[in-house]
């Protein structure tokens, strides 16, 4: 009945009552432990500024880091079958998958957009780990299969950012037929003539290491990324041999031929705008051979142009994308 009860002590409480703090302000690095505040982890795009850890990065954030100024059009992709074998374990098929879509609020482990890479039109595939382990299943085949689709009509390089278990398997061989599925996909991009990028993320393993995601033109690998086949611990039970420090990682396989480039997630776009410059520009050449009529008179002889023409030209069908459009006859025409 004084002021300590009345006035000082519901203040005190209410000091602590207003515990509206959210518990994953701090993450621990996983590699050198170190305590990392969530907005700079956020801005450094999920990657430790103390040891250079990268730690998995959700599709969404993934696809803004990619794409010029953050910007780009989500592709809505097909619905497909529910789990169509009645799959059952310890839980049913259809309730693991609507506790992973209420837990990252998609409809499965793909997210596909398009925009512009350093001002090159490309479709990016982008995997959710988060969601059953970033598996394969026809919902994830499908979403290849728009991406491909998408790059196809837009002209645009495919890029897919893999980040999965392999196979899901609950869905059986309906998800390990997403490795022709995909393939084939990944074929009609290459056979339109336009580039098919991976960037391989931790994990990639299984099912999609065996498809889609080792037959890029390029192979770009984040830092310190596992990228195999069967996991390591079975490879060594079955071999019956120690594997060597660093076996499956990023630069493991950059050694050994598996990927073209590691790099930090930070320089992932510049590289890609550079690569994809390169790319786009070759298959822009072979779209007008018209162009070529201007050439002869700045050679010493006639002869080789008219070759270089009569090649051009008859390599010209093949190499010229269905949707050689007529945005890029306008930026061939001052040449
Ligand atoms: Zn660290």
């Amino acid at each position: 009945m004084n002021w300590l009860t009345n006035y000082v002590r519901p203040k005190i409480r209410a000091l602590y009552a207003r515990k509206e703090v959210p518990d994953n302000l701090w993450h621990k690095c996983p590699s050198c432990e170190a305590m990392l505040f969530h907005r700079d982890l956020e801005e450094n795009l999920n990657v430790c500024q103390h040891c250079g850890f990268h730690m998995r990065l959700e599709p969404v954030k993934r696809l803004a880091s990619m794409f010029d100024d953050g910007e780009y059009q989500s592709i809505e992709l097909p619905k497909t079958v529910v789990d169509p074998l009645k799959f059952r374990d310890q839980k049913r098929y259809t309730d693991r998958l609507k506790e992973a879509q209420s837990k990252t609020t998609r409809h499965d482990a793909i997210v596909v957009g398009s925009g512009l890479i350093g001002g090159q039109p490309a479709v990016v595939a982008a995997f959710d780990f988060g969601f059953m382990g970033g598996s394969m299943g026809i919902a994830v085949g499908e979403g290849i299969l728009a991406a491909a689709r998408a790059a196809i009509a837009q002209n645009a390089a495919l890029i897919a950012v893999p980040a999965s278990g392999g196979a899901r398997m609950q869905e059986g061989i309906l998800s390990l037929m997403q490795m022709p599925r995909t393939t084939i996909a990944v074929e009609m991009v290459k056979e339109a003539g336009l580039p098919y990028i991976v960037v391989l993320t931790d994990p990639t393993t299984g099912g999609v290491t065996a498809s889609f995601a080792m037959i890029g033109d390029i192979h770009i690998a984040e830092k310190g990324a596992q990228i195999g086949f069967a996991g390591a611990r079975v490879i060594e039970s079955t071999i019956r041999e120690t594997l060597p420090e660093g076996f499956q990682r990023s630069e493991y396989l950059l050694e050994h031929g598996m990927v073209d480039m590691v790099v930090h997630r930070r320089d992932l776009r510049p590289t890609l705008s550079r690569v994809l410059a390169l790319l786009m520009q070759k298959t822009l050449v072979p779209a007008e051979p018209e162009s070529l009529d201007e050439v002869p008179a700045a050679l010493p002889t006639t002869q080789p142009a008219a070759e270089e023409k009569a090649r051009t030209q008859a390599e010209a069908p093949d190499a010229t994308p269905p949707q050689a459009g007529a945005e890029k006859t306008g930026a061939e025409q001052p040449v």
